[in-house]
């Protein structure tokens, strides 16, 4: 069926995969933190021969192997979760209140397979091939920058011609491979709303502004944006995650606070929701009150080539079985790698790897993965790298 030595090298290296992966996740650490991981991984690479650079994005980590064009990149993400795990495995987190619950730990650990894969390779072709091990997917420091951001920022893109990836999901079923043309993440945008009217005695509302009875208005007008002013076939979420007014129940109060996260696949309905927001506050307005927006706009979706796609597809087919592939509809989650999508074409697959039938979903204090997974990601990261390579140099 294959056609790549990389499925019997990731199986020699799979007990090296998992045990790299289970060290990280008993160390978890913070966006930005990624300190112990980062160095783990620095000096993985340099006994690989790799040449290394720390401290890229802040604590990110870059290692180039080869020269000349095309340069393709690969990026696995290092940072870890606020979350209590609840998990009793060996190889459980040993830092209370903090958990690799999304599976970046496996990311970092198959890269560092695909490194040493590739760095070993007898006949690799010609090129430079660009390991990324990025910090801060999950949030952003105090400007407002994730991970992917910082790197970029620090010239890490540079002439790159592809970027690749891929995210594990707990919850598909163990080593398939979903992996879509164009959007597969959403933009996220959180909003922030006060609305603001005249506080009075909840015996004589026409003194005042109720600013509770604006709300309810506005709260129709919002969660009528997805319904009425979105085009029916574009993926758009309006959720309104918090409402807070009042404090007795013989006061009007002077305002309420309502937030929410917007989610959007093309730059259009994604511009459209954000001016859309604003007309449902309007509504404040229009009665008499009035309002403050703001709006926090955070990474845009993840675009994935339709072309790189493809032959992530074929060669997972190629590699895995016709059945290897499998359908998945846009996730309406966000993922900071959109950034490199947008500095050079390129694509992220998700790699299922449902460990059992208990529900362990992301961002969850049970979150586990199916270790058996890795080598499928990591052997299909390389091939496609080496493809990518060969595609590059043929052109
Ligand atoms: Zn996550
Ligand atoms: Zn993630």
């Amino acid at each position: 069926m294959t056609s790549s030595p990389f499925v019997q090298d990731a199986l020699e290296l799979e007990d090296q995969i998992i045990a790299w992966r289970r060290d990280f996740h008993m160390h978890p650490e913070l966006g930005f933190q990624e300190y112990r991981t980062a160095g783990i991984v620095a000096n993985a690479l340099r006994e690989m021969g790799l040449e290394v650079m720390t401290g890229v994005g802040k604590t990110g980590v870059v290692a180039t192997l080869g020269e000349g064009k095309p340069v393709i990149g690969i990026r696995a993400d290092m940072d870890a979760l606020p979350i209590l795990e609840a998990n009793e495995v060996e190889y459980a987190s040993q830092e209370p209140g903090k958990m690799h619950a999304c599976g970046h730990d496996s990311h970092t650990a198959m890269l560092l397979g695909v490194a040493r894969m590739l760095t070993q390779m007898p006949d690799r072709p010609a090129g430079e091939i660009r390991f990324f091990f990025q910090p801060c997917e999950e949030t952003e420091d105090e400007e407002g920058k994730s991970g992917a951001t910082r790197m970029i920022e620090d010239g890490a893109l540079e002439g790159l011609d592809h970027v690749i990836a891929l995210h594990v999901s707990s919850d598909e079923p163990s080593g398939k491979i979903m992996i879509n043309d164009e959007y597969i993440s959403a933009a996220v945008d959180n909003f922030y709303a006060t609305i603001i009217g005249k506080g009075t005695h909840a015996a004589h509302p026409d003194l005042g502004i109720d600013p509770i009875y604006l709300a309810a208005q506005v709260i129709n007008a919002l969660n009528g944006i997805r319904a009425r002013r979105v085009n029916p076939i574009k993926p758009a979420v309006v959720t309104i995650g918090s409402i807070h007014g009042g404090s007795t129940e013989n006061v009007i109060p002077d305002e309420v606070k309502i937030t929410g996260t917007l989610r959007s696949a093309d730059d259009e309905t994604r511009e459209l929701l954000w001016r859309e927001v604003e007309s449902a506050l309007s509504v404040a307005r229009a009665l008499g009150g009035d309002y403050m927006l703001r709006i926090q706009k955070g990474c845009p979706s993840v675009y994935n080539d339709p072309e790189v796609a493809e032959l992530i597809r074929e060669t997972a087919r190629e590699m895995f079985g016709e059945d290897a592939v499998i359908h998945r509809d846009i996730s309406m989650g966000g993922e900071d790698f959109s950034y490199m999508t947008r500095k050079a074409p390129g694509a992220m697959f998700n790699l299922g790897a449902k460990l059992d039938n208990v529900n362990r979903p992301h961002h969850n204090p049970k979150f586990d993965l199916n270790e058996s997974a890795f080598k499928v990601g990591a052997a299909l990261l390389a091939e496609t790298t080496v493809r990518l390579l060969k595609q590059g140099n043929a052109k």
